[in-house]
């Protein structure tokens, strides 16, 4: 299963404030890009652009040369490191500071490879990092390397400025996040625990929102959903296509299919997807705020017309609250004349983390209601289910404090309906928290974003995050 950051949640701002707003930010943005860098804003810099410069994509899958990177700078420092490799060019990159032990470790779990990129959609080179119009441009640039150069700078300055630390900070840059889980989290988190084992850890997930260039909210994923996967056989008789037969094993197929799409699975929420909805009421519009405070309500007269909207017009904020399905492919027949006799679906099914899988492919079955066709779990790596991160802990307050320092925002717990490597950790009991830097919606549209085609972020947002992720790491893992 690729790794799949999938989409933290946009709300557009529907106010006439976002014109001011671009030409405000705008000037202020480069008055900030303008400024000369101080010696850490360059190192971080550098170090990001080194690591983007390697093509670590996957498949086929080659951390060594990030890693090689990573090594040589923290030994350089004085930080020890550990690698763990289950097979060549793949290896896993462990650095710990360690702590005064008075309370449990504290992770920063960055991946180190990429998906693929098709050279010609891309403005610059994807493997040139280079900076341009305010810009960097790269593959990984939001998904996951600026993890991997914020991550490593953080190890360097709490090393260089001495910082005494209540925690150990482990700094875990991972293979495989992108497709080959064997090779990273599932080999660290099932033959080399010890090793990363922590109270708390940031990892990708979440991120800040903007628009107009404006920031709007902070999510910080808490939970996400569990990828499965459906797949429905019909058998029928096989036959000449000229004689239309009842039991077509393609039409009952296609109605099955068309059942599960239509269900509507029910509403429930968790405590971040009603901590979600009730903070993001609290900064939309009017309209927005009453739909958003109504899916809270138990009662389906009065969450179901939010729902439905939802449905239309937000469809994330309606798969952040059930279980869902979505038919994704299809293998049937072989000859315009020929009635296959047995034809097969795949549905991506996601149930929320507290989802009875058992029990929900029961439903589905009795939704679909046809004996002729079969339905069952199809093979997919399952992700372990885990209760939600804490959204009373002193890693997530630390999270919120430093969105209001840096961002002046306020903090959304957000469950995500893609998946993350975080699921393992949490499984172990590990509470974790997907951060992410500050990316413009518009950007997406325009084609740039995590699994597009391409990536890019702004100097002075990826400069903002580096000092914001530094900041937090200090507040959990730092002597008050
Ligand atoms: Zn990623």
């Amino acid at each position: 299963m690729p790794g799949e950051l999938g989409t933290v949640p946009v709300t557009i701002v529907k106010s006439g404030l976002v014109v001011a707003c671009i030409l405000v930010t705008a000037a202020a943005t480069s008055s900030r890009a303008q400024s000369p860098a101080s010696p850490i804003e360059d190192e971080v810099m550098r170090h990001y652009q080194a690591v983007l410069r390697v093509d670590s994509t996957d498949p086929p899958g080659n951390e060594s040369g990030v890693v090689a990177y990573l090594k040589e700078q923290l030994e350089r420092e004085g930080i020890p490191i550990e690698i763990f490799q289950l097979e060549p060019n793949r290896p896993n990159l462990v650095a710990r500071l360690k702590g005064n032990g008075s309370k449990r470790p504290l992770l920063l779990m960055a991946h180190t490879d990429t998906v693929n990129v098709d050279p010609k959609k891309w403005t610059f080179p994807p493997f040139s990092a280079t900076r341009d119009g305010g810009y960097v441009y790269g593959r990984g640039a939001v998904d996951n390397k600026q993890d991997v150069a914020v991550g490593l700078m953080t190890m360097l300055r709490l090393k260089r400025e001495n910082v005494r630390l209540d925690r150990d900070v482990i700094f875990l840059a991972e293979a495989g996040e992108e497709g080959t889980t064997r090779v990273g989290i599932l080999h660290m988190a099932n033959d080399h625990f010890p090793a990363i084992d922590a109270e708390y850890c940031l990892a990708e997930g979440g991120g800040v929102t903007r628009v107009g260039g404006r920031v709007k909210y902070a999510s910080v994923e808490t939970t996400e959903k569990i990828p499965r996967a459906i797949e429905l056989t019909a058998r029928g008789p096989a036959g000449h296509g000229s004689i239309p037969l009842e039991n077509n094993a393609l039409t009952h197929l296609t109605q099955a299919v068309a059942a599960a799409a239509t269900w509507v699975p029910p509403v429930s929420l968790n405590e971040t997807t009603a901590a979600y909805f009730k903070r993001l009421a609290s900064i939309s519009t009017p309209e927005e705020a009453e739909r958003y405070r109504a899916v809270l309500s138990p009662d389906p007269k009065v969450s179901g017309p939010a729902d439905a909207y939802f449905r239309k017009q937000e469809p994330i904020h309606a798969s952040m609250i059930r279980s869902s399905i979505s038919p994704t492919m299809v293998q049937a027949g072989y000859r315009v004349n020929v009635i296959p006799s047995e034809v097969k679906a795949t549905l991506d099914v996601r149930t929320l983390p507290d989802q009875d899988p058992a029990a929900f492919l029961e439903v589905v079955r009795k939704v679909i209601n046809d004996p002729s066709v079969e339905v069952a779990w199809a093979a997919r790596d399952v992700r372990p289910a885990a209760p939600p991160a804490r959204l009373d802990s002193d890693a997530f307050r630390a999270i919120e404090a430093n969105v209001k320092k840096h961002y002046d925002a306020i903090t959304l717990p957000t469950l995500l309906t893609g998946a993350t490597d975080m699921a393992y950790l949490r499984a172990k009991g590990m509470q974790c928290y997907g951060i992410g830097p500050a990316l413009d919606v518009e950007d997406q549209t325009k084609g740039f974003g995590a699994h597009s085609d391409q990536e890019r972020i702004l100097e002075t947002e990826f400069q903002r995050y580096a000092r914001f992720y530094y900041d937090i790491v200090k507040d959990v893992a730092g002597q008050p």
